[in-house]
């Protein structure tokens, strides 16, 4: 299968936090050709270990799983349902979509729908409707007719969204925040046949709640290096400052020298960096980051473990369709690559 094809499966795939298990089953398939062994841990974690050299470096790649989406919290008399959200969701994308309610008799679609604008007052029509003020509708006459079709309290809803190809090179479609960090550290594990470092690969579960899979994961593996693999907020688009988001699309993988949960290990960095510019893959550097990666919490593993991350431009995160472009996963991949084989000599 080609990177393209890999990204595509992830990607279609439902895995809203905490139920990440169509994800995960793909993980295992594709990680198991490339590794000595595939485990999954008590919450979760697919860990792909590949055994390097007898005493060489642990390196734990971590990517997660998980994605932003809706669960089922109450069900209307009429049979509507109602949601929570999961991870942070802007309300502003939610109105008219179409979604998928995950039950256990299968997936329904449903559009998420609001009054009319044309009944709606001149005050209403200029505020945002909120996500609670918003409802599915999936086509049940009442309350009894959702429950016969399956649905239950707390069922997972993601959005109706279907891989595509667009431009040259490029692709867009649902959770590439993380399903593409899934598809480049399983494409670096099959490169890195001849690693000297044993590498363990692990595609995180309830990232977006909290990194809560890469702190139980880090701590059961307690890696000498981590590196997250994840999405970064590409800014070249209309309306957008340089200054507010310096990192552009197609200028290769963005590494990170600080965000609001990690400061970048001066010698991980230094090992990127170099590692780059050995092999000329382009990079980035970005820095201010609001938000945090699973490599803030695999660094405060028991005594700290050096950390890093590689991150890949990605246009509208966070919303039901994103874009990126295959160069940036392909130089991601190299770098990865390039930076694991630098490891025993330079760390
Ligand atoms: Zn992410």
């Amino acid at each position: 299968m080609t990177l393209a094809e890999v990204l595509e499966k992830l990607s279609n795939a439902c895995g809203i936090a905490g139920r990440e298990e169509e994800v995960r089953s793909l993980m295992k398939k594709f990680l198991k050709p490339y590794v000595d062994e595939v485990k999954e841990d008590k919450l979760g974690n697919v860990i792909g270990i590949k055994k390097g050299k007898k005493n060489a470096p642990k390196v734990m790649l971590a990517a997660h799983m998980d994605e932003i989406g809706l669960l089922v919290k109450t069900v209307s008399k009429e049979g509507f349902i109602q949601f929570a959200k999961i991870g942070g969701i802007d309300d502003r994308i939610l109105l008219a979509q179409n979604v998928i309610v995950y039950t256990e008799k299968g997936p329904l679609h449903g559009i998420i729908g609001s009054k009319p604008p044309h009944i709606q007052k001149e005050d209403e029509r200029k505020k945002i409707l909120t996500y609670d003020e918003l409802f599915i509708d999936i086509g049940a006459e009442n309350q009894e007719e959702t429950r016969k079709m399956g649905v239950k309290i707390g069922d997972p809803i993601g959005f109706d969204v279907k891989f595509f190809k667009i431009g040259k090179n490029i692709v867009a479609g649902k959770a590439f925040d993380d399903r593409v960090g899934c598809a480049a550290m399983i494409e670096a594990v099959k490169r890195l046949k001849n690693a000297e470092c044993t590498i363990y690969a692990v595609g995180t579960v309830q990232e977006e709640v909290g990194l809560r899979g890469a702190t139980t994961a880090a701590f059961g593996i307690y890696p000498d290096i981590g590196i997250a693999l994840d999405v970064t907020i590409a800014g070249d688009m209309p309306g957008v400052k340089e200054a507010e988001a310096p990192i552009k699309m197609r200028k290769g993988p963005s590494l990170t020298v600080a965000d609001y949960g990690l400061i970048t290990h001066p010698k991980v960095l230094r090992l990127l960096v170099d590692a780059a510019e050995e092999c000329k893959i382009p990079y980035q550097l970005e820095t201010g980051l609001p938000g945090s990666t699973d490599a803030a919490r695999i660094s405060l593993t028991r005594e700290g473990v050096p950390c890093g991350v590689i991150s890949i431009p990605t246009r509208y995160i966070h919303s039901p369709s994103s874009l990126l472009s295959l160069s940036d996963v392909e130089n991601t991949i190299k770098l990865t690559v390039a930076a694991i084989q630098k490891i025993p000599k330079h760390f």
